[in-house]
């Protein structure tokens, strides 16, 4: 089951950052072992009372004019449209309501998307909440007073957002077809390898009606198999401004990655990996996604029997963080290789549902653990006690051990690649949550 998406959309200086830095707490330093992961805070995940969320800052840099600010707002409130589950709508009680806040409530209250009218800056409640009834006139509902800075009212208004998703979830729960996220850069070749695609024989496409955010995805049957094609494409958006183009890239990325279960990570042939691709990669590789390296436009280089080999190293030391990714040649220009993606997107589906019996897992490990001797430190050995298969997609073992301080990354590293000797798991991270058993 995806995550749901929850987006914040405002003007400036109404305290968005300041109210996404309380939401996303200490989680958000976002996980740097791997190069390129943005340090820009657009998005972030969160968890309240059980329930997990993305959420993401779709305002990014604050326009020079008030001109300017329409336009930027109008773009804000489109992306939350196109991407988001849940949209938090941040207004000001000090600024007031300002012509714009009408305009944005407008173009929300059209999408039929659920809304939550947040009034920031909330300090005191006996003192403001006579201010904070004008904001009613937005015609979106209840305003939700809170303060981003001091927290308050914040508890209240994530309940708010955690009632929405469980009507949300309830429809999409029956979906039990793959879903396969196309991501990359721009001109890498996305849309030519979906076309490609849907242009096989032996593929039928037909498209999905339902919900509006639904508009945007294609059903495909393959060998009497339906998948679902999540296409990033449509979620295009149009800037002059390298950082706003930046900032929409990657929304766009996050919020078609964590609505799907295999992601083709598509990189040009002749650029090499470049470190937006690591951006990007990092994105899918986090939220333990199956992963497909997808290099295109293979024609367009020359090559010798050796220059495949020497390119997937090439690629596997740049993207050293996800060694289990699997990667394929293709030409979407001359069709090479194209009709064996459809079954490395199988196998990887495989891979990411497998599971592993809890006999042979601590038959693995014991033998793991007499082969390699686990570390010591100051005079106590770790000890491996059990081991089991607890979840899919991405697979995840829980191991128990005697101290958690003295499993270190390499040994479960160490123990991983076992796993992966004796059962592949290709194109999927598997996860490991360590346990202390006294
Ligand atoms: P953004 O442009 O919407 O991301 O707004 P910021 O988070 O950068 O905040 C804009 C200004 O409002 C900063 O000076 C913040 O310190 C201030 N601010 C943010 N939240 C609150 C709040 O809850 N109460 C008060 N009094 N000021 C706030
Ligand atoms: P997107 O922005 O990632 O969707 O990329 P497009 O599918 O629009 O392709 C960008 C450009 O690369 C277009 O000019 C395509 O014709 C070209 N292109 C796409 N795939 C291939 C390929 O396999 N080989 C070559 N030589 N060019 C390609």
């Amino acid at each position: 089951m995806s995550k749901p998406i929850v987006a914040i959309v405002g003007r400036p200086n109404v305290g968005k950052s300041t109210l996404f830095n309380a939401l996303a707490g200490e989680k958000i330093s976002i996980v740097k072992d791997y190069p390129g992961v943005t340090r820009d805070r657009i998005y972030a995940d969160v968890t309240w009372l059980d329930n997990q969320f993305t959420m993401i800052d779709t305002g990014g840099i604050e326009p020079e004019s008030k001109d300017l600010m329409l336009s930027h707002m109008r773009q804000q409130a489109q992306i939350a449209i196109d991407t988001a589950d849940v949209i938090l709508f941040i207004v000001d009680v000090r600024q007031g309501l300002v012509d714009a806040d009408y305009k944005v409530a407008d173009m929300l209250r059209k999408s039929a998307k659920p809304v939550i009218l947040v009034v920031n800056k909330v300090d005191n409640f006996d003192k403001f909440m006579p201010d904070v009834y004008e904001f009613y006139n937005l015609g979106i509902g209840d305003p939700v007073p809170v303060s981003g800075a001091s927290r308050l009212g914040i508890g209240d208004m994530l309940d708010e957002v955690i009632n929405h998703f469980n009507k949300e979830d309830l429809e999409e729960v029956e979906d039990e077809r793959p879903r396969i996220a196309i991501v990359g850069k721009p001109n890498v070749g996305k849309s030519s390898i979906i076309n490609k695609l849907l242009g096989e024989n032996r593929v039928i496409v037909s498209d999905i009606a339902g919900t509006t955010r639904d508009a945007i995805d294609t059903a495909v049957t393959y060998n009497e198999k339906e998948y679902v094609f999540i296409d990033t494409a449509g979620l295009r958006r149009k800037s002059k401004i390298k950082e706003e183009l930046e900032r929409y890239s990657i929304i766009r990325t996050v919020t078609a990655v964590e609505r799907a279960d295999v992601v083709l990570m598509v990189i040009d042939a002749v650029e090499g990996v470049t470190e937006q691709d690591a951006k990007i990669a990092g994105i899918a590789h986090e939220r333990g996604k199956g992963i497909i390296i997808v290099v295109n436009k293979w024609d367009a280089i020359e090559k010798n029997d050796k220059t495949i080999y020497e390119y997937t190293r090439k690629v596997q030391d740049i993207l050293a963080y996800m060694p289990y990714a699997e990667i394929i040649f293709i030409s979407a220009l001359t069709g090479q290789r194209m009709n064996k993606l459809f079954d490395l997107i199988e196998m990887v589906i495989q891979n990411q549902t497998l599971r592993v019996a809890t006999g042979v897992l601590n038959e693995i490990m014991t033998e793991a653990t007499a082969m390699q001797q686990p570390p010591s430190d100051k005079g106590k050995r770790l000890k491996l006690y059990y081991i089991t298969q607890v979840a899919v997609k991405p697979p995840t073992f829980v191991i128990f051990v005697n101290d958690k301080e003295l499993m270190h990354f390499s040994y479960t590293r160490y123990i991983e690649n076992k796993i992966r000797d004796a059962f592949g798991f290709k194109g999927t991270s598997l996860k490991f949550i360590i346990r202390e058993r006294k």
